[in-house]
């Protein structure tokens, strides 16, 4: 019977209800191995000793989270980060555009909404959003915003039954059934500027759509639904950096979409997930030190 524990980091509890939606498939794992801390789910205070598999949702953004992580990792045999802040620093991530402190002061004292221009005090904040593995080793992850149901159980049977989980290669695109010509539109567009064709490849149709960068598996719902692949599940498998691989691609079609590139204003769309494990963000921190 394996120990189990389950831990939300940065407040973070969605990828633990995803966990919840297992339904059946989560009664049968907990007939067979026992959960021993769960943060939304029991009422266990201390981080037990001994734990077998530990799943770790969100990331780190404070030295409170930092040294929980650290503690969950030297009391566990394997780890896995589950959804996308834990594994790339997800949405929060973006933050680290800006150093943290200069963050807070921009929020909560210049902004014109601000009363009084008051900073509020957190000593214990980290300079810049990590993902879990910037900080302890991480044995398997299991992106996506929330993670798929299905990848959930299949990692989580797969080593309890002592084998090695393997995630999708394939990336958004493969799954894709929307039709693919090779041409281009000529001009950038935004869904909420004008309803794309149901049938032909969004980007073909300049909406910035990141299936090309992004891991497959999930099926392609979101291109299926009429919106654009956001990247929830992170790089691929033959390219780590997710922004830079969709710059690549963006680049080569910039003349022919019209698009005018900028990473300021285009981080929150190609790397709107993984900015915080981007190589970019790791040359803005070692020239800014931070
Ligand atoms: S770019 Fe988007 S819409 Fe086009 S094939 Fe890939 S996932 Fe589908
Ligand atoms: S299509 Fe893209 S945004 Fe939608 S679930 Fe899949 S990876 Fe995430």
């Amino acid at each position: 019977m394996a120990k189990i524990l389950i831990a939300g980091l940065a407040g973070d509890s969605g990828c633990q209800v995803a966990t919840l939606a297992l339904h059946e498939k989560l009664l049968q794992i907990l007939s067979e191995n026992e959960l021993v801390y769960a943060s939304t789910l029991i009422d266990a205070k201390q981080i037990p000793e001994e734990v077998d598999v530990a799943i770790i949702e969100g990331g780190i953004r404070t030295e409170h989270e930092k040294h929980l992580a650290e503690e969950i990792r030297k009391k566990s045999k394997t780890v896995i980060t589950i959804g996308s802040c834990a594994c790339f620093g997800g949405i929060p991530g973006l933050a680290n555009l800006e150093e943290g402190g200069e963050l807070l002061k921009k929020v909560y004292a210049e902004l014109e909404g601000t009363v009084e221009g008051h900073l509020p005090v957190h000593d214990t904040l980290t300079n810049y959003v990590a993902p879990v593995g910037n900080v302890v080793k991480v044995d398997y992850s299991i992106p996506g915003c929330p993670p798929e149901i299905d990848d959930i159980a299949y990692v989580l049977t797969t080593l309890l039954e002592g084998k090695v989980p393997l995630l999708s290669k394939s990336d958004v695109c493969d799954d894709c059934k929307r039709e693919r010509l090779g041409t281009y539109k000529t001009a950038a567009k935004r869904l909420h500027e004008s309803i794309p064709d149901p049938d032909r490849c969004l980007l073909e149709q300049g909406y910035l759509c990141m299936g090309p960068a992004t891991r497959g598996g999930c099926g392609a719902p979101c291109p299926a639904a009429g919106h654009t692949c956001d990247g929830c599940r992170g790089p691929t498998e033959k390219n780590d950096d997710q922004g830079l691989t969709m710059l690549d691609a963006l680049v080569s079609l910039a003349n022919e979409l019209g698009v005018n590139l900028s990473l300021p204003r285009h981080s929150g769309s190609i790397y709107r997930y993984t900015f915080a494990s981007s190589r970019i963000e790791k040359l803005l921190r070692e020239r800014f030190k931070i």
